[in-house]
């Protein structure tokens, strides 16, 4: 059960953040689905519900999508689907069901860097940036990178706007389960992006495969190398829904899989 000794809803983004760094037991509420999952007790909520960052807009060169849209709506957005074909919804459709959908959001998601986050698999194939209340904006890539967590709102989610095609796969023991592995690729004028998730630690780029496969034609030799490339390049581990050696597998697969359907 989870359990506040405080609960605030502030109305703007400033109030809510003024209000997170005020007190050291202070956490933000997005969704609450992952809050809630287990024993723990809160000093002071912050819900960020009514502070205006649930929204999907189209810009003239990107996509700004805010913190506390839900994944349902990042999954059905006609304008996520016009500008970046399938990769959005592709990577969200397998998370419980709609309900959890409904109420869980990308802020969350993307802040909290889930190793097994089917979200940012794809965001990074996307090259996207994020905005955070306070530090302002950074490439996902960046952000990943981070070492330890700021204590800040992540206020939007930002995709540029000139992905030509993208694809994602994924493996899971059944269809509601968390992924074995996840793949996500882009071509931005025939330069290739390929991030590899669930490995099981969160997403990565595969620097040396994408080098590779942006420098030849892309086909069923090419886009086989490619995938022998992240097999050796990207680190995996074992969880219990795979092995090490499982996963470095099937990524010769996925990623194959992934850079043939991007290419067509
Ligand atoms: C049973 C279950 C199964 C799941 N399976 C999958 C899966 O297969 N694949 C997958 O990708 N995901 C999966 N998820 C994760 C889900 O997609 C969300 O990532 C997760 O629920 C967090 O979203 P939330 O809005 O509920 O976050 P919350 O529970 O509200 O918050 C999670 C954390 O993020 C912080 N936070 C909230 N909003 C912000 C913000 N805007 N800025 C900064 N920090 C913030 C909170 O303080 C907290 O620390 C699963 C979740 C559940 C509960």
């Amino acid at each position: 059960m989870i359990t506040f000794g405080d609960y605030l809803l502030p109305k703007s983004l400033d109030e809510a953040y003024s209000a997170f760094i005020s007190k050291r037991s202070a956490r933000l509420i997005g969704g609450g689905c992952f809050l809630r999952m287990g024993n723990r007790k809160i000093g002071l909520a912050i819900d960020l519900s009514q502070t205006g960052i649930e929204y999907i807009n189209e810009l003239e060169e990107e996509v700004e999508i805010g913190g506390m849209t839900s994944l349902r709506d990042f999954e059905t957005s006609q304008i996520l689907k016009n500008n970046f074909g399938n990769i959005i919804e592709d990577s969200v459709k397998h998370i419980i069901g709609v309900q959890l959908r409904n109420i869980a959001t990308i802020g969350a998601t993307v802040y909290s860097r889930y190793g097994f986050s089917d979200p940012i698999t794809a965001l990074l194939a996307l090259d996207a940036d994020i905005y955070l209340y306070k530090g302002g904006r950074i490439s996902l890539e960046e952000y990943l990178k981070e070492k330890d967590y700021r204590k800040d709102i992540l206020e939007k989610v930002i995709i540029k706007k000139n992905i030509q095609r993208a694809d994602f796969q994924t493996i899971r023991n059944s269809a509601v389960d968390y992924a074995i592995l996840s793949v996500g690729v882009s071509r931005v004028n025939g330069k290739y992006r390929i991030s590899i998730g669930a490995r099981p630690r969160a997403a990565i780029l595969a620097y040396e495969a994408m080098e590779y496969i942006s420098n030849v034609e892309v086909n069923e030799d090419t886009a086989t190398k490619a995938g022998e490339l992240v097999s050796e390049e990207i680190h995996f581990g074992t969880n219990n829904r795979g092995t090490c050696e499982y996963r470095k597998e099937i990524s010769k697969i996925l990623v194959k899989r992934a850079l043939l359907e991007v290419q067509r």
